[in-house]
This record gives structure tokens, C-alpha cells and sequence, in this order.
């Protein structure tokens, strides 16, 4: 099955009311996605996660190198492409766009042999995966302790049995929203918190004493990606599990996290740290280090579905017993009008678990009406 072309989709949609985490706004969704075509007719879909444009241009630039390829050996485009780019990209755009083009070859290999990715990367370990909602962001007007309570009530209803609050907007503002969200849920639903690296480990260390007391599921990018002593730092000083990784790259990043033993929780992103080939292998590294994987998840279906594929391959977080710990999938509940827009089925989930799609590839289907909607001008 040869490569006839690939395409680079960059689309764009404006949101009903902008929204906040630690350190910007949003006022738009943009979103990537990589469709490779094949001389057996067969198309495949990927997606990367970064700035939608840049990424383009990344992926223009592989073109050439995929044109002709026999779209099967997914592995080998991989090394082949890794190894041109490395001088210029070990991490950030480069391997976004990598991964984008990795997880279309990876849905054209399960079209091809009719079977859905997870069961060529292993077979399922499940069929479902608890979901956890990824919301709580700051809105423009309002007061944030009642609206983050009455948002944080809406998904314990829905069924979701963990949720996740940003923070990072001050150590006084943070311990009061916490305390609003928890006593929202009640005991019984996870709480994760998420700084985006608004802080050093000197804050961060501050906000986690603050919110021990309020069972923090974890603390998630507490200090920039590049410190890995800091994430140390903030590990040790605190009773809390510490997140890290949507900003870190292959297995070589990675390497670096596990050696160090800076975090309980690495997320690399699917569409950003090197595509389904290589998070399975960070998967595989983290196994072997006793540090739990937990795909951070930003995007469309394809997002979606990509990382699905991969949970359900995945092992527990605790070792096979009669009640282990399933890893989660992150569950964007914010607005983006394209997520759902792009797939002919809606991904959704049913009492805060998630479905693995099961047919071949990704398991979607792109409704190309969409395409042309939400494209960029
Ligand atoms: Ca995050």
C-alpha cells in the first residue's frame, strides 16, 4: 500500500465566551489533522497536538519523505523521518507533526488488515476507560467559587468519578477554589489540580501544603518542563502524586523524567510526543520504572480516539490483582466546537466511562463537511 499524498488540515473555530487556565486565554479552538492517501484507496487520519499552522508546515515538510513509502512500515517512517529532522527537532513541532503523520499510519494499518489499532498493538486489556473531566477553567465574569462548584457538581452528576481544577492563579486563590470544588463533589470523587507550570517549586511546594488536607488526586505540571529537579523537589516536599509530561517528547525526553524519578504520573500527549508508536514505548518505559501513564488528551476525536487506542492496551497502574487500578483518559468537557464535529459517531462518554472504538484503524469516521466548515482562512 503506497503513499500518494498527504494532506494538512488546519481548522479554526471562535468560542461562544473565551476561557482561562494559569497563564492565557482562549478565544479560539484550532485543531491539525494529517490525512494520508494511499494507491489502495484507503485514507488515514492523524492529529497533532501544538500550533496548528507551524505544524502544518512540519508536516509539508515530511511530505516528500512519505510520498511513494509503503504506508505498512509505520516504524520505519518513523526512524526515517526522526533521523532528517533530528538536527533541527528532538522535541516540540517537529515531533508534533511526527506524531500526527505516525497515528494516520497507524489508522491506515488497521483499515488495511480490518482490525482496530489496539488489536494490532497487543489486544485489549478492556473495552472502557474511566474518564476523568478536564474543566474548571476561568470565564470572564461571575465569581469563580460558585461557578467552579456548580461546574464540578454538573460532572459528578454526569457520572464522572474524578475532575480536574485549574490552578496556578495564585497560592490564597487556589487553596479557596480547591476547598469550593471538594466541597462541591463531597469525599467520594477524585480531585486532580493543574498548574500549568505557573509556578517553581518553591510555590509549589507552598500551594500542595495548603491543599494536602483536601485529597488531591494530583498536582499536575506544578513547575516549567524543563525542571526535572523542581518536580523532584515538589514530589518530596509533598504528600500529593505529582503529574508531568504533556510538554515532553519521545523516548528520549522521557528517558530523562524516568531516571530522575521526578514524577508519579507521566502524560505524554499522543498527538505531540511521537504518535502511537512512541508513546506505546513510553508506555512500555514508564511499566518498567512503576510510574504511571496517563495520556494528556487536547484535541479533536481523532485526539480522542488516538489515545483510546493506546488505553486499551495499556496495563493497570497496580499490578494485575483482583481490584488493580485502571489508567484513565483525560476527558476535555470545555468548549471546541470542532471536537465532536469532525466524526461521523460522536465519541461520548456513558456515566463517565468511555467506549474503545473497535472498528478497524482509529475506529471513527471524519465527516468531511466539517472539514470545510471549520477550515482556516
Ligand atoms: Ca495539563
Amino acid at each position: 500500500m503506497k503513499i500518494t499524498n498527504v494532506r494538512a488540515h488546519v481548522l479554526e473555530a471562535k468560542l461562544s465566551q473565551p476561557f482561562a487556565y494559569s497563564r492565557a486565554w482562549y478565544s479560539t479552538r484550532t485543531a491539525m489533522l494529517v490525512e494520508i492517501e494511499t494507491d489502495q484507496g484507503l485514507t488515514g487520519w492523524g492529529e497533532c497536538y501544538g500550533p496548528a499552522r507551524i505544524n502544518a508546515a512540519v508536516v509539508e515538510s515530511m511530505k516528500p519523505l512519505l510520498i511513494g513509502q509503503d504506508a505498512l512500515r509505520s516504524e520505519f517512517l518513523w526512524h526515517e523521518i526522526y533521523a532528517r529532522f533530528r538536527d533541527h527537532g528532538q522535541k516540540g513541532v517537529v515531533i508534533q507533526g511526527l506524531s500526527g503523520v505516525d497515528i494516520a499510519l497507524w489508522d491506515l494499518k488497521g483499515k488495511y488488515l480490518s482490525q482496530p489499532i489496539h488489536r494490532l498493538m497487543g489486544g485489549p486489556l478492556r473495552t472502557g476507560v474511566d474518564a476523568y473531566a478536564t474543566g474548571l477553567y476561568r470565564r470572564e465574569t461571575g465569581d469563580p467559587e460558585s461557578y467552579l462548584a456548580e461546574e464540578a457538581a454538573k460532572y459528578r452528576a454526569e457520572g464522572f468519578r474524578a475532575v480536574k481544577l485549574k490552578v496556578g492563579f495564585g497560592i490564597e486563590e487556589d487553596e479557596r477554589m480547591v476547598r469550593a470544588v471538594r466541597a462541591a463533589i463531597g469525599p467520594g470523587t477524585a480531585l486532580m489540580v493543574d498548574a500549568n507550570h505557573a509556578y517553581d517549586a518553591v510555590a509549589a511546594i507552598a500551594l500542595g501544603r495548603r491543599i494536602e488536607a483536601f485529597d488531591i488526586f494530583w498536582l499536575e505540571e506544578p513547575v516549567p518542563p524543563e525542571d526535572i529537579a523542581g518536580h523532584r523537589a515538589v514530589k518530596s516536599a509533598l504528600r500529593i502524586p505529582i503529574a508531568s509530561g504533556e510538554c515532553e517528547f519521545t523516548r528520549f525526553g522521557f528517558r530523562e523524567i524516568f531516571a530522575a524519578h521526578a514524577v508519579d504520573i507521566v502524560q505524554p500527549d499522543t498527538c505531540a510526543a511521537g504518535g502511537l508508536s512512541e508513546c506505546k514505548k513510553i508506555a512500555d518505559m514508564a511499566a518498567a520504572h512503576f510510574i504511571r501513564y496517563a495520556p494528556h488528551v487536547w484535541g479533536t476525536g481523532i485526539a480522542l480516539a488516538a489515545a483510546l487506542q493506546l488505553l486499551a492496551v495499556l496495563p493497570a497502574w497496580t499490578p494485575p490483582s483482583l481490584n488493580p487500578i485502571a489508567p484513565m483518559l483525560e476527558f476535555d468537557r470545555t468548549e471546541h466546537p470542532i471536537r465532536q464535529a469532525i466524526l461521523a459517531t460522536p465519541i461520548e462518554h456513558q456515566n463517565g466511562t468511555v467506549a474503545v472504538p473497535n472498528t478497524p484503524g482509529l475506529g471513527i469516521e471524519i465527516d468531511r463537511n466539517a472539514l470545510a466548515w471549520f477550515r482556516a482562512t
